[in-house]
């Protein structure tokens, strides 16, 4: 590791943030340098602190201290990132004997400078009770990997020397802070000026003058334990199973959907009977060298490097050893039984947890991290984003962990009490956030049409209802870009662009596969794709008519089926609703390969609501009247046939719109949103209804259901 400290770059933080004064300015330079270096710190982890001097109202001066605030990540901190607090009484509070975490989250509150700031780091008193100016914390990976190891203080000892004392784990929290306070002023004491501490299984503390001085000497350290860990290898893994890629990534779409089905928890909710959760998959060539070697069990079996990987990762992986049998039904079982077992395993945590600390209500029993020979880690979480958080954190591991295999050490992490701690810990809890959850949560949408006028409308109402959203078009290009606009919007994590030919069923099966590679599985299909030729029957070829039938009805036929075999391996049923026609029930003239090819479409969907209502699968449809566009979008179907369509009618094309608002009872426009409002309905189970067509059309008298 490298320092990457710039002079001039630390002269843009002054100048980008001189409001906030040189001292915070340059805190929020280095911190985050420190948050661009994943070995050091990830997904909120880690915090620094600085201390200076804040001006009251009446103007005087206060010694203050800025601490990371929780919601803060490093790499993306801002001035309001580092709340200030009056500093002197914090460190009063270094007098008591003990203080509940409760009282010491509200001493920092009512301590804060500003009342709307967040609530600053659980470190916060450790800061304080320092005396340094500047001081940075992180959970380096390299500091992780050396003192997870039963000779782990020596080797740190020997190679960082006096003046970095080190402190044996104590969890968070105002004990930490004055244990770790005694530790620094001991070594000083002693004539040892200490410039950090090592926190065994936990991080390292560095401090300076300067926040170049504390950044240096961090990433200093850091390298010196990297280079040690480097030069220390002796041992190999061996390579056990050597799998062809393309063979595992066509299982990885197999097994995603069992898996995904099995971690799902059944409720007592008849309308939402399962809680899902969302998968991220991770094959890297590191990834699948680990999962492949025999000695898997021996490197990832085991507690985190740290307690607080606990909430995201929960204590263990899952292994899954790959079935005899690889069929569907082989899978099933493997992962079923192994699934169970965690359960099993963690409760018994729990409730030797509970033995030794006091009741807590138990959290869901469901792996975070499920490795599997040949195939890779399948993160888990409520959302992709939690699941992706839990993947950066477990690749981590992974490497920490086989690189403390191969310098020949015992791994050696904290004992499940201290998990249990930190995993129960309110104040840890609190860091995810635990809210209302959006009617669509933890879902994963397929639409295939997506990047049209009503397709991209869907989309957008499916991600704010908090699904997750796969964009299936057979303009690859225009589905990226799509993407890209929603991505902006909604986090990249829940949005994917998906080739996707629905006349082809190699596109369309691969594309299902994709789907659940890139999520898991799927939940709500939206067979969305449609055109549309206008012409009188004589005039029809048989050509127009057949292509007009492959998209419309055949493309129905092929998702709707593809769609209904992943949610039968998920076995947590589904939703699948068809965007069919108000011609169905009220064809027009001139427009009969489009009507016959919506009312194939409709008569499918109500075959598979019928066949598929077992499985917990609903299918319905939604007949919309015409929609022109969505926002700048124009419909692409209505660029091609509107024109005939207005001389059919005897008018110019741009008055289509208004005729087609004119002829509905309501007199409204339609739009593109009003579909998707249509599928979130739909799809939030709301109501017991399956086979139905809801018309989303103005009020249209012949075009009512019957
Ligand atoms: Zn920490």
């Amino acid at each position: 590791m490298k320092s990457n400290w710039s002079d001039a770059d630390a002269r843009a933080a002054i100048e980008e943030w001189s409001a906030a004064g040189e001292d915070v300015a340059l805190r929020v330079y280095t911190s985050r340098l420190i948050g661009a270096e994943a070995d050091l710190v990830l997904h909120g982890g880690g915090n620094t602190s600085v201390k200076t001097t804040f001006l009251d109202p009446l103007g005087t001066a206060i010694p203050a201290i800025h601490v990371k605030g929780s919601g803060w990540d490093l790499a993306t901190i801002e001035p309001a990132g580092l709340p200030g607090m009056d500093l002197e009484a914090l460190r009063r509070l270094r007098a008591l004997d003990a203080l509940s975490d409760e009282a010491m989250v509200n001493q920092q509150r009512i301590r804060l400078f500003d009342a709307g700031a967040p609530t600053p780091s659980v470190e916060t008193l450790l800061h304080s009770f320092l005396p340094a100016k500047f001081i940075d914390h992180s959970h380096a990976d390299a500091i992780l990997a050396l003192t997870n190891r039963p000779d782990g203080e020596m080797i740190v000892a020997d190679l960082f020397g006096p003046s970095c004392p080190r402190v044996p784990y104590v969890m968070p929290g105002f004990a930490l802070a004055k244990f770790a306070a005694a530790v620094a002023e001991e070594a000083t004491n002693s004539g040892n000026t200490p410039i950090g501490l090592v926190l065994l299984k936990h991080g390292l503390f560095t401090w300076g003058e300067t926040a170049r001085e504390s950044y240096e000497r961090h990433v200093e350290l850091v390298d010196r334990a990297e280079r040690w860990l480097a030069s220390s290898r002796r041992r190999s893994i061996r390579i056990e199973i050597t799998a062809d890629p393309a063979a595992a990534e066509a299982i990885a779409a197999l097994v995603a959907p069992i898996l995904r089905g099995r971690l799902a928890e059944a409720t007592t909710d008849t309308d939402r009977p399962f809680r899902r959760f969302v998968l991220d998959r991770r094959a890297t060539p590191e990834i699948l060298e680990i999962v492949n070697a025999a000695e898997l069990t021996e490197i990832t079996d085991s507690n985190p490097l740290t307690p607080d990987h606990t909430i995201r990762t929960k204590p263990r992986p899952l292994l899954i050893a790959p079935p005899a049998e690889r069929t569907a039904a082989g899978w099933t079982e493997a992962i079923s039984s192994a699934v169970e077992q965690f359960a099993v395993q963690y409760r018994t945590y729990v409730a030797a947890g509970i033995d030794a600390r006091g009741p807590k209500k138990p959290l869901d029993a469901v792996p975070r991290v499920v490795l599997i020979p040949g195939r890779g880690l399948f993160a888990v979480g409520a959302s992709r984003k939690e699941a992706r958080i839990a993947g950066d954190i477990a690749e981590h591991t992974l490497r920490t962990k086989r690189l403390s295999w191969e310098t020949g050490a015992v791994y050696e992490a904290l004992p499940d009490v201290d998990l249990f701690d930190l995993e129960y810990w309110s104040l840890e809890q609190a860091k995810l956030g635990k809210g209302a959850e959006k009617p669509l949560a933890r879902q994963v949408a397929a639409i295939t049409g997506a990047a049209g006028a009503i397709g991209r409308a869907i989309a957008a109402k499916l991600l704010e209802a908090g699904a997750h959203v796969a964009l299936l078009d057979l303009d690859l290009a225009a589905a990226d870009s799509l993407r890209a606009q929603l991505a902006a919007k909604f986090g990249g994590a829940v949005v994917e662009a998906i080739a996707c030919d629905v006349t082809d069923e190699a596109s369309t099966v691969a594309a299902f596969d994709e789907v659940c590679r890139r999520f898991g599985g799927v939940d709500l299909a939206v067979p969305n794709a449609g055109i549309a030729r206008s012409a009188p029957l004589a005039q029809l070829s048989t050509e127009e008519f057949r292509r007009v039938m492959e998209v419309n009805a055949t493309g129905v036929f092929l998702t709707i089926r593809e769609a209904a075999a992943r949610m039968r391996l998920q076995g947590t049923g589904g939703n699948i609703v068809v965007i069919s026609s108000k011609n169905v029930m009220a064809p027009g003239a001139e427009f009969g390969a489009y009507s016959a090819s919506k009312a194939a479409a409709a008569q499918l969907a109500k075959v598979a609501a019928l066949e598929l209502a077992k499985e917990g699968i609903r299918v319905n449809s939604i007949a919309p009247d015409a929609i022109f566009a969505t926002g700048e979008t124009p419909s692409g179907l209505w660029a091609a046939v509107g024109p005939d369509r207005a001389k059919a009618r005897g008018m110019a094309p741009e008055d289509l719109p208004d005729f087609y608002r004119r002829r509905s009872l309501l007199q409204v426009p339609l739009t593109g949103e009003h579909i998707g409002n249509a599928v979130v309905f739909f799809a939030s189970n709301l109501t017991p209804t399956t086979g139905a067509t809801l018309p989303v059309d103005g009020g249209l008298a012949e075009g009512f259901p019957r």
